[in-house]
């Protein structure tokens, strides 16, 4: 009997039962695929889970619908990291959108993706999505006020990561994006993680005026408690505007319920970050 387990600290992890494991080598890091007998086939970075068939939907649903609906007329996405290819999918969704690209550093997690997780990254090829194979930081230096929204799809702030979560570059971001644009990035568990966590809210509260930040219950994340935090200068994000859009998305989770009370937060998450 195979047994993984993801060591979320150094005293509690999450354990499954796998069927088969493959295990395949890039320039950034060690990247599993692994046959589980509870969530499917899951992707592992550097011995962190990225992500499973069976509760993909959560995060990929909740890191893109939110701030698509927020914006008025969403044209031009922007997904950095996200090699797998669910946000991407989701993003796609919005009649909208006429340009998505693809900004993830290591091409390795596009290919394995594409052969293995097909549910999740069969968008990858629409013809909207241009995929850029290249370091997100750098990317955005020649990028100015282009995009409307930009997700930021990113692994755990250690690694090819970590620059991707301070403040000069939420700054990059923010200049690449339009005016009126909205920024989402995933900020890691309030509840395991909760110096990351608190670090990447405050550092994206220096960079804009108007910061909100999420829960999603994952279950395969640290602790099942997952954040997301969603900026822009102009845009009032408290709104909830263009809630009609939200019945023809076609979700499983994110709904017009999540929307209306999108950015209560239980007590000791709000204390973390005010
Ligand atoms: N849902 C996931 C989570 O929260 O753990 C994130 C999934 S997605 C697979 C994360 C991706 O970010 C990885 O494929 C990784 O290669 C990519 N990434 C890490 N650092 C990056 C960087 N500097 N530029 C672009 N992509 C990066």
């Amino acid at each position: 009997m195979i047994w993984f387990t993801e060591y979320q600290t150094k005293n509690t992890g999450l354990t499954v039962r796998v069927k088969e494991a493959k295990r395949f080598n890039s320039q950034y890091q060690e990247i599993l695929l692994l046959d589980t007998y509870e969530y499917g086939k899951m992707l592992v970075l550097d011995g962190a889970v990225q992500t499973t068939e069976r509760d993909e939907f959560i995060y990929h649903e909740m890191l893109a619908h939110p701030a698509l609906i927020k914006h008025p007329n969403p044209e031009r996405i922007l997904v950095i990291g996200g090699g797998d290819g669910g946000t991407v999918r989701e993003v796609l969704k919005h009649q909208s959108v006429k340009e998505v690209h693809l900004c993830e550093i290591d091409g390795e997690v596009i290919k394995v993706s594409k052969e293995y997780l097909p549910t999740i990254s069969n968008m990858l090829d629409n013809e909207k999505v241009k995929i850029f194979v290249e370091d997100g930081n750098k990317f955005l230096d020649e990028r100015k006020g282009y995009y409307d929204v930009i997700l930021l799809d990113l692994s755990d702030p250690v690694g090819p990561a970590e620059a991707l979560f301070r403040r000069a570059f939420y700054q990059k971001v923010k200049n690449a994006l339009k005016e009126g644009g909205i920024l989402t990035a995933q900020t890691e568990s309030p509840f395991l993680q909760t110096e990351y966590f608190k670090s990447a809210v405050l550092e994206i509260k220096e960079v804009f005026k108007n910061v909100g930040t999420y829960l999603a219950f994952i279950p395969t994340y640290p602790a099942g408690m997952w954040s997301f935090t969603m900026a822009s200068d102009d845009i009032d994000i408290f709104e909830n505007s263009n809630m009609e859009r939200i019945d023809k998305l076609n979700t499983k989770y994110f709904c017009d319920k999540i929307y209306i009370s999108l950015f209560s937060l239980p007590k000791f998450v709000s204390e973390l970050i005010t």
